[in-house]
C-alpha cells in the first residue's frame, strides 16, 4: 500500500498495511493541528460541561477557546489538590470529569513531599494505547528487519495503593502493563518481548529484574534491541547482569531458578523457557568476569540494532556511559509522556540524543504554551508556537485536567506538516535526579535543614551547600557538598554523627526520592563531601572571574560543570554516607 508520507528522510516504506495506516493517521493530524486542536477542546468542553469545575467558572457550556481561556484559570497541582483530595476520599460526584474516575495515576512530581495524584478515565487508556500503536511504524521505517527477532525491554510495575476512598493509586506504567491493551496484546511479530508478561508484572523488583534477564541472556540472539524506559533504568539492569551473572550463569546451566526468585507465576512460567544449556553458560561466564566491560551490551547482544531508551531531559546525563556499554549503538527516544497526558512521538527516532524533537499529537489532548520569558501571560496555542522559542506546556486533557501546567519546559525545533516539533529542554525547578526522582530547591533546603539540627551540639552549622547527581558509578547517588563552621574543635561532629546527617536528608528528601532508595535500589546512599572552610568564597571568586557580578551573585545550589567540581573535590576534606535507608512504604504520609 503507497502512503504518501513526509515523514523525515525514512530508509525505506512501511512494514506492513497496517504500519501504513499508523503512518497515514500520523500525517492526517499533524497536517490538520489546529483543527484537530479544536476539536479536541470542544469535546472535552461539551462532555464535561456539567461538572463541578467547569461550572465554577461559569463556562456554561460554552466550547471556543476564547471563553476557556477567558475564563478558566491557568492552574498547578497545589491549585486543584482539594478537588483531588476530595476524589481520593471518596466523592464520586462529576468534579473534573462526568466519566468516572477510574484510578489515580501517582505521578514522579512530588507535592509537599508525596507523590501527585493525577485522577484519569478508563478511556485514557485507549489514547496511551493509541500513541504506543504509532511507535513501531515509524521505527520500521529507519529500522527494517525488526520482525526477525524480539525486543529486550527491562519493564517493571511499582507499588499500588488505595486512596481511603477506595480507588487504585498507581505510576501510569504499572497501569498500563496491569491493563488488557498490555497483558492480552495480539500477537505482533514487530513488537515480540523476550520477557514474559509474569516477570514484567512481578512486584519485587530483584526478582522481576532476575526473570527478565535470565530470559535476554537465554534468547540473547534473537535480541534485536535492547531498552528500558529511562537511560537510568537500562543501566540499573547491566549493572545488575555484573553484580548477579554467576548466579544467572548457574541457572543457564542447569535450567534451574535461583531460589530467591520465589514468585509463584513467574516460575511457573520460566519453567517453560529454561533448559541447560552448558554453552550459554560458558560464554556468559566468559564475557562477564573479563574485567573490562566496554561494548557489553553488543558482546551479549550481538544482533542489537538500537537502544531503545529516553536519554533527553535529566536522562542526558546517561549518553556517555551508555555509549561505552553499547559500542556507540544508536539511541532511540521514541515518545514523550506524563501520567497527566501522553504528549506525542519522536518522529526521527534514529536521530542523535542531542538532536531529538517530539512531535506533539493535537489529538492527545488540548496544548496551550506559555512563552517561557519574564513577564509572558499570552498564552499560545499548538499551531502557533514560534521556531527557536521556549515555553512551558499547559495540558487540558479528557480525564479533566484544565489548563494545568505540567512543569516541563520545551523549545521549538521545527514542524513536520503544521504539527511544531519540540526538544525537551528540562523541568522547571528540578535541582536533582538520578532516575525519576526530582528533588527541587526547596526540599534540598529543607533536607540540609534537617541534617543541621544533629550538628547543633556539637556547635556546628552548614556555612554553605551546593549539591551533584553523581552518575558515574550505578547506581548514581547524591552528593551534598558542605561547608561547616565549627566553633569548637575539640567538640567537632564525629564521623559517625556526618553520616547520621546523610540518613537525616534522605529522610526529609521526597517519597519518589525515598522509594528509589528502598524499593528500587535505584539510587545510592546520599554522600557528604565537607569541603575546607573558604572553598564557597573560592567558587564565588572563580565565578566572578568569568563574569558573574558581584551584587547579583548567589551560590549555585547544585553543580555539574567540571572546573567547579574540580575545585570542591580538591578542597574535601572528608567524605560520608548514608548508613542506612530512609523510611519508605507505598502508604503516603499524608
Ligand atoms: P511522570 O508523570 O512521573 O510520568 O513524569 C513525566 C515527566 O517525565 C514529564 O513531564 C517530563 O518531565 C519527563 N519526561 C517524560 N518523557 C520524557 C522524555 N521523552 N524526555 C525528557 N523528559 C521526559
Amino acid at each position: 500500500m503507497a502512503v504518501d508520507s513526509t515523514l523525515p528522510s525514512p530508509l525505506g516504506a512501511p512494514a506492513s498495511g497496517k504500519d501504513a495506516k499508523a503512518l497515514q493517521f500520523i500525517e492526517e493530524m499533524t497536517k490538520k493541528v489546529d483543527s484537530v486542536q479544536q476539536r479536541v477542546l470542544r469535546e472535552i468542553l461539551s462532555r464535561n460541561a456539567e461538572t463541578e469545575y467547569l461550572k465554577r467558572f461559569s463556562l456554561n457550556g460554552a466550547t471556543d477557546r476564547e471563553a476557556f481561556k477567558s475564563r478558566i484559570p491557568v492552574v498547578t497541582y497545589e491549585d486543584l489538590q482539594p478537588d483531588i483530595q476530595r476524589i481520593a476520599n471518596g466523592d464520586k460526584s462529576p468534579i473534573f470529569s462526568v466519566h468516572p474516575i477510574s484510578e489515580f495515576l501517582t505521578s514522579s512530581g512530588t507535592s509537599a513531599g508525596e507523590r501527585k495524584l493525577m485522577p484519569t478515565i478508563h478511556e485514557e487508556l485507549d489514547r496511551r494505547q493509541l500513541l504506543y500503536s504509532l511507535l513501531m511504524p515509524v521505527m520500521n521505517r529507519y529500522v527494517p528487519g525488526l520482525d526477525k527477532g524480539k525486543g529486550l525491554y527491562f519493564l517493571f510495575v511499582k507499588a499500588s495503593t488505595k486512596t481511603p476512598g477506595g480507588l487504585l493509586a498507581r505510576p501510569v506504567l504499572t497501569s498500563y502493563y496491569n491493563s488488557d491493551h498490555f497483558k492480552t496484546r495480539p500477537y505482533d511479530p514487530f513488537n515480540v518481548y523476550t520477557s514474559p508478561n509474569e516477570a514484567i508484572l512481578c512486584i519485587d523488583s530483584f526478582q522481576s529484574m532476575y526473570a527478565q534477564m535470565l530470559c535476554g541472556l537465554i534468547m540473547r540472539d534473537e535480541v534485536l534491541r535492547v531498552g528500558a524506559v529511562f537511560a537510568s533504568g537500562l543501566l540499573r539492569a547491566i549493572h545488575f547482569l555484573q553484580t548477579n551473572w554467576k548466579e544467572l550463569a548457574h541457572d543457564i546451566a542447569n535450567g534451574t531458578l535461583n531460589p530467591k526468585v520465589t514468585d509463584a507465576s513467574v516460575r511457573e512460567c520460566m519453567k517453560k523457557i529454561l533448559k541447560p544449556n552448558l554453552e550459554l553458560a560458558e560464554f556468559i561466564t566468559r564475557e562477564c568476569s573479563k574485567e573490562d566491560w566496554e561494548r557489553i551490551i553488543v558482546r551479549i547482544w550481538p544482533n542489537t540494532k538500537y537502544l531503545d531508551v529516553i536519554v533527553t531531559g535529566a536522562m542526558a546525563q546517561y549518553v556517555p556511559t551508555l555509549e561505552y556499554y553499547s559500542g556507540g549503538l544508536p539511541m532511540a527516544c521514541t515518545m514523550y509522556a506524563s501520567s497527566e497526558c501522553y504528549f506525542g512521538l519522536n518522529l526521527n527516532p534514529m536521530c542523535k540524543p542531542s538532536e531529538v524533537a517530539y512531535t506533539i499529537m493535537p489529538n492527545m489532548a488540548y496544548f496551550e504554551f506559555l512563552p517561557h520569558e519574564p513577564s509572558a501571560s499570552r498564552y499560545v496555542d499548538l499551531a502557533d508556537v514560534e521556531i527557536g522559542k521556549e515555553y512551558e506546556l499547559i495540558v487540558t486533557t479528557y480525564a479533566g485536567l484544565c489548563r494545568y501546567r505540567v512543569g516541563d519546559i520545551l523549545r521549538v525545533t521545527g514542524f513536520h506538516n503544521s504539527a511544531p516539533q519540540f526538544s525537551f529542554v528540562r523541568r522547571k525547578n528540578v535541582l536533582l535526579s538520578i532516575e525519576s526522582d526530582k528533588t527541587d530547591e526547596s526540599e534540598l533546603q529543607n533536607a540540609i535543614e534537617s541534617a543541621s539540627i544533629l550538628l547543633k551540639e556539637f556547635n556546628t552549622s552548614v556555612v554553605e551547600y551546593t549539591s551533584y547527581a553523581d552518575t558515574k558509578q550505578i547506581p548514581g547517588h547524591y552528593v551534598i557538598y558542605w561547608e561547616l563552621l565549627v566553633k569548637d574543635s575539640a567538640n567537632a561532629p564525629t564521623d559517625d554523627v556526618l553520616n547520621q546527617c546523610c540518613l537525616q536528608m534522605e529522610e526529609s528528601l521526597n517519597s519518589v526520592y525515598r522509594q528509589s532508595r528502598v524499593a528500587d535500589n535505584s539510587i545510592g546512599p546520599l554522600e557528604i563531601r565537607v569541603v575546607q572552610t573558604g572553598t564557597f568564597e573560592e567558587l564565588m571568586d572563580y565565578a566572578i572571574s568569568r563574569g558573574a557580578s558581584i551584587n547579583q551573585y548567589k551560590v549555585p545550589r547544585c553543580v555539574s560543570f567540571t572546573p567547579i567540581m574540580e575545585l570542591l573535590d580538591s578542597r574535601v576534606v572528608s567524605k560520608h554516607f548514608s548508613p542506612g535507608l530512609p523510611h519508605w512504604t507505598p502508604e503516603r504520609r499524608r
